[in-house]
């Protein structure tokens, strides 16, 4: 049952085949038995679950159901539930219960989902492989050696995994559709503003997503169209209307026009790879699509421009986790002592002169910074302190126009690329990652290879416009690698049909 979806999932529950508790009850099952390796939930609330199927089973048969009726979903930590923990992978959160929902996580409970859990991530959505997590590192499902990808790469693995219908992710720069590619399933980042953001935990805001994670596009489109819109909590979400995408899934167009951009099938690009994408490119060509040559020539500059601006927005949004207003506090007690006795070694050091001792006790932290800065310095991982460090230079009075003016600019330029871009194709194919999924541990000495990863998913977030991943062959080496389709802001039916087109090559 497990990898059906909503739709059949309810039709059976209807007809009486199964009960909606045995679905609850095989997820649960599942994940009893591959969570302790894969790693991808870090924390389950089963009964909950079971009691949420028994009455939505009872809505299903009266007919009051919500449109997500029969749906299990999991919740990547960023996005905060009331009554749960909402840690974000960091230590700095191990202790925070969120007293509030997400407007998605309002949104599906109105709509009939069942919540089986919480999805492990990198700390604070900042990494490409979930192995900077409080949580420890995610296994892919696939190959336990292998990393799922990341941010949200527990998200990703439990539907690979089969310990869930449906999961939310969240996207900065690829966070949702390079998992995907790498656990063989379907993830959609929407367009900036496309979904609220009130209550995701921000990392960058100007680029921060909520999307989906499912087993086909199908799953995804119900999800999307019950989370997007506007919302008066979030003052960057659009008042654009939504959508009719589950419609648009079910009656695919063929005959839809694709750009080929070739900047994103360059060296760096996995030759097997490459030629599984193109074969599926040339039969949706057979089918109707017509295919056209493009140029997105700033491409090459979108890692560069992200970073940059990335963690500036990074440096100022965790600025907040000072251990007094939010977040770990270190011991204050420990912190007192600290500091008498650097008074003590400076009075002694300096009992000779009266100056000079004044001078050095002046520059001893006062009590309140010595415990910000201990409380982060215990908090924070080094992959999330690497990028404070980062964004607070670039925003450093003497760097501003060197890096960050000029990385807003950049962002400007990539924009307008994909702008010109679609005035004359509907939709933008390209590989969703270079790679299928790497060893465990092989890219943590290197931070910038790490960072390479993302060069296909990235500049869809400097240019705030929507893509999706879906499943686009396995390689040779057993792997899964992922197509991914770029559409114009609120273009998200687009994506969805192209998506749809490709499961459909399947057949
Ligand atoms: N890998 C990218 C980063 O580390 C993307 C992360 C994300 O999308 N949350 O910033």
């Amino acid at each position: 049952m497990n990898t059906v979806s909503i739709a059949e999932i309810r039709d059976k529950v209807l007809k009486g085949e199964v009960a909606l508790r045995e679905v609850v009850a095989d997820y649960i099952s599942n994940i009893e038995a591959t969570n302790g390796d894969i790693n991808a939930f870090i924390s389950v609330d089963f009964e909950s679950a079971l009691t949420q199927a028994d009455e939505i089973e009872k809505k299903i048969k009266s007919d009051t159901a919500g449109a997500l009726a029969g749906m299990v979903i999991g919740i990547k930590d960023v996005i905060c539930e009331r009554g749960k923990r909402a840690t974000c992978a960091s230590n700095v959160l191990a202790d925070f219960e969120s007293v509030y929902d997400a407007t998605v996580i309002e949104k599906l409970k109105k709509e009939d989902a069942i919540f089986i859990g919480r999805t492990n991530m990198d700390e604070f959505a900042m990494g490409s492989t979930n192995e900077y997590s409080r949580y420890g590192v995610t296994k892919n499902p696939h190959d336990l050696t292998k990393v799922p990808g990341g941010s949200s790469g527990g998200s990703a693995a439990a539907i690979a995994a089969n310990m869930a219908t449906v999961t939310l992710g969240s996207d900065t720069g690829g966070s949702i559709r390079q998992p995907a590619s790498y656990c063989g399933v379907v993830g959609l980042k929407p367009t900036y503003g496309r979904v609220s953001r009130y209550g995701l935990i921000a990392y960058a805001s100007s680029f921060d997503c909520i999307g989906p994670f499912a087993h086909n596009v199908e799953d995804v489109a119900r999800v999307l169209e019950v989370i997007a819109g506007f919302d008066e909590r979030d003052n960057t979400s659009s008042q654009t209307a939504v959508d009719r995408y589950v419609e648009s899934v079910l009656n695919p167009e063929k005959k839809i026009r694709i750009g080929v951009p070739e900047e994103f099938f360059s060296d760096g690009l996995d030759p097997e790879i490459n030629k599984g994408i193109r074969e599926n490119i040339s039969r949706l060509e057979s089918n109707g699509a017509v295919v056209v040559p493009i140029h997105l020539p700033h491409t090459k500059y979108g890692i560069a421009a992200y970073y940059i601006l990335a963690t500036a927005e990074a440096s100022s949004n965790l600025a907040r986790f000072d251990g007094i207003r939010y977040g770990h506090r270190a011991d204050k007690a420990a912190v007192m002592e600290e500091l008498k006795a650097e008074e003590n070694a400076l009075r002694k050091e300096f009992a000779e002169s009266e100056d000079e001792l004044a001078k050095a006790l002046a520059r001893i932290d006062s009590a309140l910074i010595r415990l910000y800065k201990k409380s982060r310095t215990e908090g924070f991982g080094t992959e999330v302190k690497r990028r404070i460090m980062l964004g607070t230079y670039v925003l450093s009075s003497g760097y501003y126009d060197a890096y960050y003016a000029k990385a807003q600019k950049v962002r400007r330029l990539i924009q307008e690329d994909y702008k010109k871009a679609f005035k004359e194709v509907d939709v933008i194919v390209t590989p969703t990652a270079p790679t299928t999924a790497f060893d465990i541990g092989s890219k943590l000495d290197d931070p910038v290879q790490m960072y390479l990863n993302d060069a296909y998913t990235i500049t869809a977030n400097l240019a705030g416009i929507c893509g999706i991943s879906v499943p686009a062959g396995i390689h040779s080496n057993g792997l899964p690698y992922g197509m991914q389709f770029l559409g114009d802001a609120f273009q998200e039916t687009k994506i969805l049909n192209a998506a749809r087109l490709v499961e459909l090559l399947e057949n």
